[in-house]
């Protein structure tokens, strides 16, 4: 008999886009672990923010396995709300890091929503990009009010050396855009946002299955309403400005800042987002389903055990 193929046989669900990590959620971790494995999660892409968390994101990889079906894989990088809090040589640092664990690295990106210095983030940004491409590693981007810079960067950089695999999160740009970005080979993954969010939705049906991820954008278990009220909603109006706001910010990102109403509140809720958006494309969940797995898989190839 011929050895089975690398990917895995496609059966629970991926959620591509989340952070277990925040420091408030260590005590409820069990039961959300454990809630998503019951709801038939099977992936997780756990995205570091700053390089005060990477550890965590490392050590919460390490548990998803240990946990039995439920895998945790960890995206490392310095997101681009906190690019000003980056300490020098941590670019070193990174590296050492992918160097040590199959990481992608996340969640990176341009947002001039926020008030770090764009021309930091841009820095920032490419550098992190340059050492996806060098160490083949996938890459999480997120991108706010930049779509330009961001299609200018991606588009250059494809002329010149080889594309790291990218996925966009939580899309909210342009079906133009889009048609870009598949140009350049991105999967695009949708949020729960997407489901109240009409304005998303022809990019949404615009999207190849081939090139599709879907993702709860979960803080792991921080429920969006309870995120919403007194200091922490005073954090997000801070967030991406003076260093004390980055810092408030750290618990509660990325909540979205527009329409947070209706994100999810931990992974264990993406079947939900499942079930709508093989609805609105008029096919099977199960197919869906597959499809979104085996497009993880392509996506984050290079980490996957072989
Ligand atoms: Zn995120």
């Amino acid at each position: 008999m011929e050895e089975a193929p690398a990917m895995t046989v496609p059966s629970g669900y991926l959620d591509s886009h989340l952070h277990l990590q925040a420091q408030s959620l260590t005590l409820t971790m069990d039961s959300i672990l454990e809630r998503a494995e019951k709801a038939g999660v099977e992936r997780m892409f756990c995205n570091a923010t700053d390089e005060e968390d990477w550890q965590a994101v490392i050590n919460l990889a390490g548990r998803g396995k240990e946990d039995g079906r439920l895998a945790i894989v960890p995206f490392l990088g310095i997101h681009p709300w906190f690019v000003e809090g980056a300490k020098a040589g941590w670019e070193e640092r990174l590296l050492a890091r992918l160097q040590g664990v199959p990481a992608g690295i996340g969640e990176i990106g341009l947002d001039k929503s926020c008030r770090a210095d764009f021309d930091r983030q841009r820095q920032v940004f490419v550098a992190q990009l340059q050492i996806a491409s060098a160490l083949k590693r996938p890459v999480a981007i997120h991108c706010v009010k930049a779509w330009g810079p961001l299609l200018e960067i991606l588009e250059q950089f494809a002329q010149e050396k080889q594309l790291p695999a990218i996925m966009i999160h939580a899309y909210g740009g342009s079906t133009e855009t889009l048609q870009r970005l598949i140009r350049l080979g991105c999967f695009i993954s949708f949020s729960c946002r997407l489901i109240a969010d009409r304005k998303r939705h022809p990019a949404f049906l615009a999207t190849p299955l081939t090139h599709l991820l879907l993702e709860t954008d979960s803080q792991g278990g921080l429920s969006v309403a309870g995120a919403m009220d007194g200091a922490a909603a005073n954090a997000i109006d801070e967030a991406g400005g003076t260093k004390q706001g980055s810092e408030q910010a750290r618990n509660v990102l990325p909540i979205d800042i527009e329409n947070p109403e209706t994100s999810c509140s931990e992974p264990a809720d993406i079947p939900g987002l499942y079930a709508w958006a093989a609805a609105m494309r008029g096919m099977e969940q199960q197919e869906l389903r597959q499809r979104i797995w085996k497009n993880g898989e392509i996506f984050t190839d290079t980490l996957l055990p072989r």
